[in-house]
């Protein structure tokens, strides 16, 4: 079970923060805290796709990442920075995590609280691909297929558009 925080949003990254939440959510993590201003639009726009597209994904803003770092669970930040994914990987599947993401600046503490810091390569690049990357290794390659309560579905197809709708 994989819950998601992503620290320091600013206004500017609307879209960045609503992607984040949109791929823990189609990666299978079980929902996501955003820290650092706050943005209802980010919140209505990522439940409306839960509530159309189904699953119990719950989104929630807080001004203060340091009451939201969950001490019950491993807290595994990702940061290029970090150890190696691929090292470290086995000892963390299974079992239930924090997943901590940048924004701008990521303070010192986090690297400290941190029970992992983990680099998705040690390349700089984007706190979307960074958590895709590692939901997916965590989840053995696999994406649920099975969203309870949708009202769209698509079936995959080589050429068309396959939708399924249920009221
Ligand atoms: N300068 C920032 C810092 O102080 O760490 C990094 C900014 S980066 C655009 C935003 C976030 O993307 C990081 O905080 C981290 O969570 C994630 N990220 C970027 N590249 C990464 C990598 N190679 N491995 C793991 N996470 C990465």
């Amino acid at each position: 079970m994989i819950s998601v925080l992503r620290l320091n949003h600013r206004k500017r990254d609307k879209r960045i923060t609503t992607h984040c939440a949109l791929t823990a959510r189609a990666f299978g993590a079980s929902g996501m805290i955003f820290t650092g201003e706050a943005d209802p639009h980010i919140i209505e726009s990522v439940e409306k796709v839960t509530e159309k597209w189904g699953g119990n994904f719950k989104i929630k803003h807080s001004k203060n990442w340091k009451k939201e770092i969950k001490n019950k669970k491993l807290k595994v930040h990702l940061t290029f920075y970090g150890e190696r994914l691929e090292d470290k990987i086995k000892e963390l599947k299974g079992k239930n995590l924090q997943v901590i993401i940048g924004g701008e600046k990521v303070p010192r503490e986090v690297y400290e609280k941190a029970d992992y810091n983990i680099s998705i390569g040690s390349q700089p690049h984007s706190e979307v691909a960074a958590l895709a990357v590692f939901l997916y290794e965590y989840n053995n390659h696999k994406m649920p297929e099975n969203f309870k309560n949708w009202k769209i579905k698509i079936t995959p197809s080589k050429k068309s558009k396959k939708i399924k709708t249920k009221q």
